[in-house]
């Protein structure tokens, strides 16, 4: 996720202090690193496919260091199959620990032992300020302002990986903030777990809004987001801050889960379909050029298909810009994981397709709305295959168009000629 990448670039940035320079060259590397996610069994079982699959460089080079971070590894379970399983593997640490990374690593290349942290209750409570970063892009940059969650949604192993909410002090932010208008970036992305929480337990408290405010009144030429938002603490003071924010993207990326209330109440959201389609209807009232966007979990333990298709409805009923849905996927621990879950995972796996479908008639419909219009892009790269220069739209669709490539970085602006699944096709009027 999105709190991955912006945990890399900190990592990254304490490599490039100690001198290392990057390479995607696993022959060449001294040094390779997974950050691992823990949010579904599918990725995590790759991290120990793709960890295997080193076993043959490590003979060959054995003064190489293999690691493994991120929230996987502050799974005990987890950490432990790597120590027995995996023993190439010379450096396993949580996100807890991040901050303290130099000295782990100095750790397992000056002793010889293997090095295995995790976070503990003390770690879990701070927030450590001044990391170095180093960005990736040149246009798109990731702000984070808070840490962990506090939501305890029943099938969500988050909370127990990342620790609880906490929040960065505003002033932090908004001198990271000025930084990165400073430096060029121009689509700017603040991240949370649950950012409509920011704030609530700070010594002097501020809510997202003011946060929002606060930023947005920074002069400069540039774009700024934020996921994720919760719907059960999404305010009508957001929508009007957005409505009314000089560069705040007319973008919401609104997680529904599901559309049956029963499911919504065992997934312990704390919010039902109807306050989530009045808060939809609000923004639409406020915002009319606003992009949707959403998460769904297909087949939650005991959903049943009727269940299923009242999500498929309030998907129709929204109309979302896109959807980034997930078969249900049980973590130990978790309260929904005890849960009787008799549908068969490839059934769940045809519901999905049957969404999926439904997505798609939905984009075709909405796509064919947007032959005509004209878009301000920021201008990301240009594609290797077809010369095309692709950029992102406020409402964070992909354009595409022909340009020169001295416009990377910039904002072009560019009418739409044809559209399919949200891929827009356009040309350069300016
Ligand atoms: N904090 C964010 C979500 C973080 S996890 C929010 O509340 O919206 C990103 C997405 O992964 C979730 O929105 C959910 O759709 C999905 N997800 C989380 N746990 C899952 C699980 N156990 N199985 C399948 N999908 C899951
Ligand atoms: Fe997980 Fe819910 Fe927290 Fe999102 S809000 S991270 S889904 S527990």
């Amino acid at each position: 996720c999105q709190q991955n990448v912006a945990d890399s670039e900190k990592i990254k940035g304490f490599l490039a202090q100690m001198g290392f320079s990057f390479t995607e060259d696993e022959e060449e590397a001294d040094f390779i690193l997974f950050n691992t996610c823990a949010v579904r069994g599918h990725a995590e079982n790759r991290v120990f496919g793709n960890v295997g699959a080193l076993k043959d460089l490590k003979r060959r080079h054995p003064s190489l260091i293999i690691s493994l971070c991120g929230c996987m590894m502050e799974e005990k379970q987890a950490s432990e199959h790597i120590k027995q399983k995996f023993p190439f593997v010379n450096l396993v640490f949580g996100t807890h620990v991040l901050h303290r990374f130099p000295e782990l690593l100095w750790t397992a290349l000056t002793a010889s032992r293997r090095v295995f942290e995790r976070g503990d209750e003390q770690e879990d409570a701070r927030i450590v300020e001044g990391l170095p970063i180093h960005r990736d892009g040149t246009t798109r940059a990731w702000l984070t302002v808070m840490y962990g969650c506090d939501n305890f949604c029943s099938y969500c192993i988050v909370p127990y990986v990342r620790g609880r909410e906490r929040s960065r002090e505003p002033e932090a932010i908004l001198d990271e903030f000025r930084s990165i208008v400073a430096d060029g970036y121009k689509d700017i992305t603040l991240l949370g777990q649950n950012v409509n929480s920011y704030g609530k337990k700070l010594e002097r408290p501020i809510n997202f809004s003011q946060l929002l405010r606060m930023l947005d009144a920074v002069d400069g030429d540039y774009r700024l987001r934020f996921m994720t938002s919760h719907p059960k603490d999404a305010t009508h003071e957001l929508i009007d801050t957005m409505a009314e924010g000089r560069h705040i993207c007319h973008h919401l990326h609104l997680p529904v889960q599901a559309g049956s209330n029963r499911i919504l109440k065992e997934m312990n959201r704390g919010y039902t379909r109807e306050k989530y389609l009045a808060l939809v209807e609000y923004a639409r009232k406020k915002i009319p050029d606003l992009s949707l966007t959403t998460d769904i979990i297909v087949g939650f333990p005991g959903e049943t298909y009727e269940e299923f298709r009242e999500t498929v409805s309030l998907v129709r009923e929204v109309g979302f810009t896109s959807l980034f849905t997930f078969i249900y996927s049980p973590r130990e621990g978790t309260r929904a994981a005890r849960l009787p879950d008799p549908v068969p995972y490839e059934e769940k796996a045809r519901w999905l397709q049957e969404l999926c479908a439904e997505q798609e008639k939905i984009s075709a419909e909405r796509c064919a709305k947007e032959v005509g219009k004209t878009y301000r892009v920021l201008v990301e790269k240009q594609n290797e295959k077809d010369g095309l220069l692709c950029g992102r739209t406020d409402g964070n669709v992909i354009v595409l168009f022909e340009g020169s490539k001295e416009l990377i970085g910039n904002f072009a602006e560019v009418k739409i000629t044809a559209a399919r699944n949200w891929i827009l096709r356009g040309e350069l009027i300016q």
